[in-house]
């Protein structure tokens, strides 16, 4: 069924009764060519350019839990690609302007909606640090402009300005930058990869990879044993777990990251902000709820639910940040489990395990990669070789010395 305006006034008209559901509920099949393990973004958009760019119809999607039960839909929805370093900036440019056509492509409303990403400065020096990254942004065609307080303020007038401690300089920001529906991706990929044939089974957890001659043949599950001849996995917090499985070690550890939404309030902030002197963003979702959150818990974890300490971690930086967020009611929060690799950078590449490829290692920031994520690791699968833009997310950078520090804070996961 495809959707449209017109689609939308005939159900309605009809009662609302005859939508076709979104995907099919298959049952799993004895082999296919190529196994995707987990349904999180990452998954199903792989999933979906592997038929839709390769011609892959005999793929599975296998998720443990409900599609979208994990990150793509714990997320606070932003997505930008403001990067400075060249293993980054193409790959997250190209994700953007995969998003910009998404909606058309997958017939699905995502609510991508460009209203800006402002990354606030402080300081002199962080003033230089974030021209630098703007002009190594606008070096490769993607958009920045570089704003003093007054033309902050215009933009958000009721931020605290003349905070003792953090006085707000300016900002650096990119326009193109904004928000998507975080679950509406996850089932917008969902119902086009299923469209093209791809059998996207819920319930089934992957319990084992079956190697044979250090080759992969097939993946043990809840739902018994199906042979492959591919397997991709993208598990995100689950990474290491999972490789585990297969007898490989990564270079990843799992952090808790927690999220907030208030009451729902009328139009008020039509931007992305981020606050420059501790981890804090937020935005408005078009429900009226702003949401916000702040750094990941600084220990490792599996847990996938919130704790007090980040709470007033994040509370204490929306007051240092905007005052008047002391008068919000908050209405839930909630926690995901991140992917932490050691520089900061993520990993879409082949494994020593023929047949075996891993997509990894996104910390707090995967959801803006997804549409690439999937672009580039469906590329890998199909063709064996690297995507050009996600040549540089190579497991044995770790090794080499290849690493892609973005923000410089050494090999030390929760500080990226
Ligand atoms: C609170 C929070 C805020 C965030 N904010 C942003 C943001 O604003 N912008 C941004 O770019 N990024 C953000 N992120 C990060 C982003 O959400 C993740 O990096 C991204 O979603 C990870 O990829 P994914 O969608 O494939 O992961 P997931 O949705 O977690 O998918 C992985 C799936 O694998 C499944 N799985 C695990 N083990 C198995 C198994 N053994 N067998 C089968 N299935 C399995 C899981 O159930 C899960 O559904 C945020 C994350 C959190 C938690």
């Amino acid at each position: 069924m495809r959707y449209s305006a017109f689609a939308i006034v005939r159900e309605a008209l009809r009662g609302n009764r005859h939508w076709a559901p979104v995907w099919r509920e298959p049952e799993p099949k004895p082999a296919y060519d190529i196994i995707i393990v987990g349904g999180g973004g990452h998954g199903l958009a792989t999933a979906y350019y592997l038929a839709k760019e390769h011609g892959y119809a005999n793929v599975a999607v296998l998720e443990k839990g409900y599609l979208g039960s994990g990150n793509v839909g714990r997320n606070t929805t932003i997505v930008r690609s403001n990067y400075l370093l060249p293993g980054n900036l193409p790959f997250y440019e190209w994700s953007m302007k995969l998003w910009e056509g998404l909606e058309r492509d997958i017939n699905y409303n995502a609510m991508v909606s460009q209203r800006g990403v402002l990354n606030l400065y402080h300081s002199d020096a962080q003033r230089d640090a974030f021209a630098r990254r703007g002009n190594a942004m606008r070096l490769h065609g993607v958009d920045a402009e570089l704003l003093g307080r007054d033309e902050v303020r215009r933009l958000v007038p009721f931020l605290d300005f003349e905070n003792g401690r953090f006085p707000i300089q300016g900002g650096l920001r990119q326009p193109r930058g904004g928000t998507v529906r975080h679950d509406a991706v996850a089932w917008g990929y969902a119902r086009a990869a299923d469209r093209r044939g791809v059998d996207l089974i819920q319930n089934c957890e992957v319990t084992g990879l079956t190697i044979e001659a250090g080759r992969i043949v097939g993946v043990e599950t809840t739902r018994g044993a199906i042979r492959a001849k591919k397997v991709g996995v993208a598990v995100a917090g689950s990474s290491s777990r999972v490789a585990a499985m297969a007898g490989l070690r990564l270079p990843i550890e799992s952090h808790v990251l927690q999220a907030f939404a208030s009451e729902a309030l009328k139009p008020l902030i039509d931007t992305v902000v981020t606050f420059g002197a501790g981890h804090f963003y937020i935005s408005q979702s078009d429900k009226g709820g702003l949401v916000f959150g702040g750094d990941i818990d600084g220990y490792n974890s599996y847990a996938w639910r919130g704790n007090l300490p980040i709470i007033e971690d994040v509370m204490e930086c929306a007051m240092a940040i905007w005052p008047g967020l002391g008068r919000l009611r908050v209405l839930r929060h909630w926690g995901g489990l991140m992917d932490m690799s050691m520089d900061g950078s993520p990993i879409i590449d082949r494994t020593p395990i023929h047949g075996l490829f891993l997509n990894a290692g996104w910390c707090y920031g995967g959801f803006k990669a997804t549409p690439a994520s999937g672009w580039c690791f469906a590329h890998l699968i199909a063709t064996g070789e690297p995507h050009p833009h996600a040549a540089a997310y190579r497991l044995d950078r770790f090794a080499t010395g290849a690493v892609i520090d973005e923000k410089g804070a050494g090999a030390q996961p929760n500080l990226h």
